[in-house]
This record gives structure tokens, sequence and C-alpha cells, in this order.
């Protein structure tokens, strides 16, 4: 395929590092292929997003972030320094006061071939549309958890269950059984009303407007669901991940963090190490991160703890066999490091892909937004890990120690692993090939090139059956105001 002369992407990560990070890594890939790459961010961001380009030509846009947003204290940008996952809400419904700013800059920056914007910043859609730009969303989920999310709303499968806990199935995915607590409130609950759904309803339809998705994953992991959202829902997903196998080896230190040489005398020893790290968004109660470090120190397994719970200074126990890193770290490098033999994950999706990519089964412990379906996904659909299940026999609720020492000696040493593990050398052997020359994330990121770049808007809107039921059902107020 020719090389598009003259192609200008766009990229507007959300300011949350999951959300932003692997569409940095889409970012070079796009550059490999002589796509001009523009980033917006804020000053706030930039240094980080800097520091991961730093070896590249990539343009970056700051943008002033909007000031005195409620229950968010000033200077806070990004949403792993908000106070509670409370302020979340406003922090993102703020970002509406960026649009002006945004469409200036993308008036200096013509022309302009394709907008990358997250779903979270679905007013970016009218910004899109006032310049005739094809948008594509970026979700940082999923295709499967996308899927489940959009037919939860659309076909109500769940709407005869008596309990959240109670199973239900999805008409076209017979072998799946779902609970309403494997979404996270308020959409577990029969009719969900308030503010978080309003604003998701209206980041949904600004998305059923856009040009396609692109989405962090690759074909041959959720090819079902791939398929049925783009004959069933839509608009059109394009996998072109995992994006986290665009990451460049790191820059040589002048010295290895203190955690990478802990894991050179690991496997020095001989000894496998669990990793463990919830992300940079969960909130754990002291109580329930106390019982986690019993149940790893009782495992008797060697793990490396990212911990970056707030308020946390001291965990009894766990200092003789584990240690415990409050730092940033790259985690990508950890879980490459030949001594790490299985990740306890919270199931961020960028955690999921991270782990396959690097050949590591997941110990799945999620924890909220689409994390639970993650974690069927993992274990259940694919096989690719081992699910914690909470004292209450929901998929949601308190872990005992016991479960997490029984649970991490299952993984790390028990029957069931040596199973998992082929299957996870299977999917990342699948993974690099799809991502490599050819394969089919390589192949898709050069149609969604072309397919921006050569067809006209107006011919390549495509819309499915489920995503026009879904725009007639709402309010035309509000689909007219996106
Ligand atoms: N991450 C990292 N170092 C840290 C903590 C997190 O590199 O100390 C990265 C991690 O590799 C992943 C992202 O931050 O790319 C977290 O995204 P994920 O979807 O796993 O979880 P979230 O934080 O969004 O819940």
């Amino acid at each position: 395929m020719a090389p598009i002369s003259g192609a200008h992407f766009i990229i507007f990560p959300f300011m949350s590092q999951g959300h932003t990070i692997p569409l940095l890594y889409l970012g070079r890939l796009l550059r490999q292929r002589s796509i001009a790459v523009t980033i917006f961010t804020t000053a706030g961001n930039s240094p980080l997003i800097r520091a991961i380009l730093q070896d590249t030509d990539i343009k970056l846009v700051e943008l002033l972030f909007p000031k005195e947003i409620d229950s968010v204290p000033p200077g806070v940008e990004n949403t792993d320094k908000l106070p509670s996952m409370a302020s979340f809400l406003p922090f993102a419904i703020a970002t509406k006061n960026m649009q002006h700013d945004f469409e200036e800059a993308i008036q200096n920056l013509q022309p302009v071939s394709c907008l990358i914007s997250d779903m979270f910043f679905g007013w970016t859609q009218q910004s899109a549309a006032k310049f005739g730009i094809p948008r594509l969303v970026f979700s940082g989920m999923g295709i499967f958890s996308t899927t489940m999310c959009q037919i939860l709303s659309i076909d109500r499968p769940h709407a005869g269950t008596v309990s959240p806990d109670s199973p239900f199935f999805i008409p076209d995915f017979p072998q799946l059984k779902l609970t309403r607590n494997d979404f996270d409130p308020p959409f577990c609950d029969i009719e969900p009303t308030g503010v978080w759904v309003d604003f998701m309803v209206e980041q949904v339809l600004a998305m059923a407007k856009s040009h396609g998705l692109v989405v962090n994953s690759f074909y041959e992991l959720e090819s079902s669901y791939v398929d049925y959202w783009n004959h069933k829902i839509g608009p059109k997903a394009w996998c072109v991940g995992p994006l986290c196998l665009a990451k460049p080896p790191s820059i040589a230190a002048v010295e290895k963090p203190l955690y990478m040489k802990w894991l050179d005398g690991k496997s020095a020893k001989g000894v496998p190490v669990l990793f463990v790290s919830f992300g940079t968004q969960a909130e754990i109660s002291e109580e329930q991160l106390h019982e986690i470090a019993k149940g790893l120190e009782k495992s008797q397994v060697s793990f490396l703890w990212v911990l970056r719970s707030k308020g946390v200074e001291y965990l009894q126990g766990v200092e003789n066999r584990g240690l415990i890193v409050k730092e940033w770290v790259d985690q990508m490098e950890i879980l490459q490091h030949k001594a790490v033999k299985g990740f306890l994950s919270h199931c961020g999706w960028n955690s999921v892909m991270e782990s396959l990519s690097a050949n590591v089964p997941i110990l799945t412990f999620p924890m909220m937004a689409e994390q639970h379906l993650n974690a069927r996904l993992v274990a259940e659909e694919i096989g690719v890990g081992l699910r914690i299940i909470p004292s209450n026999g929901s998929v949601r609720g308190f872990v005992a120690a016991e479960e997490v020492e029984k649970m991490v000696k299952e993984l790390m040493e028990g029957v069931k692993c040596k199973a998992v593990q082929r299957k996870v050398e299977d999917i990342r052997d699948t993974a690099c090939a799809a991502t490599e020359e050819g394969g089919s994330s390589w192949r898709t990121l050069n149609f969604l090139i072309d397919d921006v770049c050569r067809k006209r808007l107006s011919q390549s809107y495509s819309r499915s059956p489920k995503n026009e039921e879904f725009l007639g059902r709402q309010d035309l107020r509000s689909i007219n105001s996106i």
C-alpha cells in the first residue's frame, strides 16, 4: 500500500495514564508509517508524554486545563491525582470547557486527516464535524467488554434478574453467563439513572456518530466479538493492538532501578516472582490491602508489589519475601523480566494486554470500571488466567487472605497453571504475529489510514441496525447537541 503523503493525525488522549499510554504507542506506529502526528494534552500531563516520546518528532500541543472544577483540587490535571473517584465525573465533564481552545488549535494545524480522541471527549465529535475531519474513538477498553456494555443497554438481557448476582445469558453468545455485578454501578441497576448515565449516553451518542473505534486489541483474541460489533452494533472497530508491543526498549539508565536489580537477584537464584499491581485508579480499602498482604505472605511466593494506594505507609509482615515499590515503574519492563511468572492484576485493559504480550498468566482481582468483564474474558473465555473469588461468592466483595494465598499458589505452582501457561504462550505468539508486518493488526492499521485518508467522509459512515436503534431511542434534543 502506497504511503499517504501529507497525512496528519491528531490524537487527544484522556488525562488518565491508562488512556494516554496506549495512544502514545499508536502515535509511534503512525509515525513509523510517515504520518505526521500531533498529540494534544495539558501542561500538567506533558512531562510524562514528552519522556515517553523523547526519541520521536511527534508534536505536542498543550491546552489550558479548566480551572475551578468542583471537587478537583487546583493543579490536578490527571485522574490518577484525584482525591477520590467521586471527582472523576466533574473532571471529565469539565474537559468540555477546552473545546474553544481545541478548535482554535485545530484551525492552526490544518490540514488534518483524522482525529483520534478519547471516548470521554464526546464533545470532540462536534469539533471534528465542524472541520469535516473523521473522528475515531478510543475508549481504552477491549471489544468484548465494549460489546457487552452496549448489549446491556440496548437489549437489556438482565431485565428479569432478581438479584445483582443472578446469572443471565446473552442470546447471541449462549456460552456466556454474566451477572449485573459484572457491571459497575449505576449500570448494574435494571433502570440506571443519574449523572453518570447521562454522561455516558452523551459519549455513546457521539461515538455512534463517529467514523469508528480504534481498539487496543487484536482480532484473533476477540474475533467473535469484533465480528458481532462490526455487523450488529458499530461504528466499525479497528483492532490495532496490542499497542504495548510498539513500546521501544527502555533507554538504559545509568543505574538500574532497585526493583529491576531485585528481580535480577531472584532470577539468578531461579526464584519465580509474582508481580502485583492494581493500576493507577483503583481505590482499595486499608482492610482489603492488609488481607492481600497476609495472603501473599502466607503463600510463600516471592512478589513485587507496586502499591500506589494513598495513605498506606506500612503493611505488616510482607517485608521478608516481597518488595513493595511506591514510585512509578516501567510495568512492561517488569512483566518482560524473566523472573516474573505471574501477575496479580486488577485487569485494567492495558495490564491485560501487557501481561499477555509478555507471556505472563494473570490472577484476576477486578475492582471497578469494565475490569470484571475483562476478568471474565481472561479466566473464563480465553483461559489465560485464574480468578480470585470474594468471600460472599459474588464477583464483587471482600477477598479473604486465604483465597489470595490459595489462588497465588495455584497460579504459580498449581495443577491448573500448566494449561494456563500454555494458553498464554499461544496468545503471546499470536499477539506478536498480529503486530508484525503482514499481521492482522498491522494490516488493519494500514486499512484504517487508507480509509480515513482516501475516502470521502460522507461515503464512509457506516451505521448498523443496533447503532441506528440506539440513536433512534435517544432524545432528539441531546442528539442535536452533539
Ligand atoms: N503503569 C506503569 N507504571 C506504574 C503504574 C502503571 O507503567 O507504576 C502503566 C501500566 O503499564 C498501564 C497503565 O499504566 O499501561 C495502567 O493502565 P491499566 O489499564 O492497566 O489500568 P488503570 O490504571 O487504567 O486502571
